[in-house]
């Protein structure tokens, strides 16, 4: 069920994309939601646009949908995490089990049926956490804290003490989804190039990628998100200039 808001209605808050919303605040604590990454709903382009222009647009709970941008399976892991650098909309998808399972169907960790326990999605968020906080510093050029890389020695020395050896084609696996995982984030720094590794360009996303593009260009997590939301900003800005000059 949609319902756009105009901005005529009086109760104006701020929505969750940072835009001028006519959604009561109040609201919010109904058990519905803002609508904070266009990509969770699977919005037609029209109704994107609504969201953009800041016309408010307000969903029902609506299904948790992986969105796999980072570029590698250890990168989509640390972005379970949403809006990790503006600490009033944070979101942690994992949160929710049901979630975990949508996560780990996506990424193709798991098939359907597999079950997923309680233990399992902890031990993702541990994982998920001790990256994190290595490769946010790595994202933005910072040298990581001491204590950050002592925590992933810790993961990646157990995660290949786990692992198992096979010799065609050799290599480290693991046969849990949990070892599969946290053997990924071993290989993202044992594997790739980290001075491709980037922050999402958006001032709260947080999202982290590594960005693949031929000249390094990459700014946004998703160019039909964060892409898509700065370049509204910056017409809506350049349409309220040229009306007030
Ligand atoms: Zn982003």
């Amino acid at each position: 069920m949609w319902t756009y808001h105009s901005r005529a209605v009086p109760a104006v808050g701020l929505c969750c994309g940072g835009w001028p919303c006519a959604i009561p605040i109040e609201r919010r604590a109904s058990g519905k939601r803002h609508l904070d990454r266009l990509e969770d709903v699977g919005l037609s382009n029209r109704q994107k646009w609504y969201w953009l222009l800041g016309l408010g647009v307000e969903v029902g709970r609506v299904a948790y949908r992986a969105e796999l941008v980072g570029g590698h399976l250890a990168l989509d892991l640390v972005n379970t995490v949403a809006w990790r650098l503006d600490p009033g909309r944070t979101v942690d998808r994992f949160t929710e089990l049901p979630n975990v399972e949508r996560w780990l169907l996506a990424a193709g960790v798991i098939t359907d049926g597999a079950v997923v326990t309680r233990r399992l999605r902890d031990d993702l968020v541990a994982a998920r956490d001790i990256a994190y906080d290595v490769l946010a510093s790595l994202a933005i050029g910072d040298r990581p804290a001491r204590a950050a890389v002592d925590a992933l020695h810790g993961l990646v020395s157990e995660v290949v003490r786990s692992a198992s050896v096979v010799v065609s084609p050799f290599g480290w696996r693991a046969d849990d989804p949990g070892g599969v995982v946290r053997l990924a984030v071993w290989r993202l720094f044992e594997d790739e190039d980290l001075g491709r590794l980037r922050q999402c360009g958006d001032d709260g996303c947080g999202w982290l990628f590594l960005d693949r593009s031929k000249n390094g260009s990459r700014r946004w997590c998703s160019s039909a998100d964060c892409g898509n939301r700065a370049r509204a900003r910056r017409h809506y800005q350049r349409a309220r200039d040229e009306s007030t000059a």
